[in-house]
């Protein structure tokens, strides 16, 4: 016996429920990457120009913790068509993923654009 996740296909939202629900984890995932990419610099400058060993430990924490909480909050957060976790599947997770690892659900700019769906008010 050998594990082998299976990967659903990419699938467009279908309706004004799923569309919102993948906008909103769209967002939180670039959140959460653009958090983490973009604070390492600002924090090697912060190093380079306070010169404070323990100031900048201090940082580097309050840094991880909130990776922590972003990854977590889009890690746990629920697939708006079928309700389980969008980034993991028993066992195996990928927090990389562009769709629903139990049903596909897309959250690729290019499946969330030109769609006859409307987003209700
Ligand atoms: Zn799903």
């Amino acid at each position: 016996m050998h594990f082998s996740p299976v990967y659903p296909k990419h699938s467009k939202p279908q309706n004004s429920h799923e569309l919102k629900g993948a906008i909103h984890l769209r967002k939180l995932r670039i959140t959460a990457f653009s958090f983490f990419i973009l604070m390492a610099p600002v924090i090697s400058i912060v190093d380079l120009i306070i010169q404070s060993e323990s100031f900048i430990s201090v940082i580097v924490v309050i840094y991880m913790f909130f990776n922590l909480i972003l990854f977590l909050w889009f890690g746990f957060s629920p697939c708006p068509r079928c309700n389980e976790t969008f980034t993991m599947k028993g066992l195996f997770q990928n927090g990389f993923t562009s769709k629903c690892l139990h049903c596909g659900l897309s959250i690729r700019k290019k499946d969330l654009r030109n769609l006859s769906i409307k987003l209700e008010e």
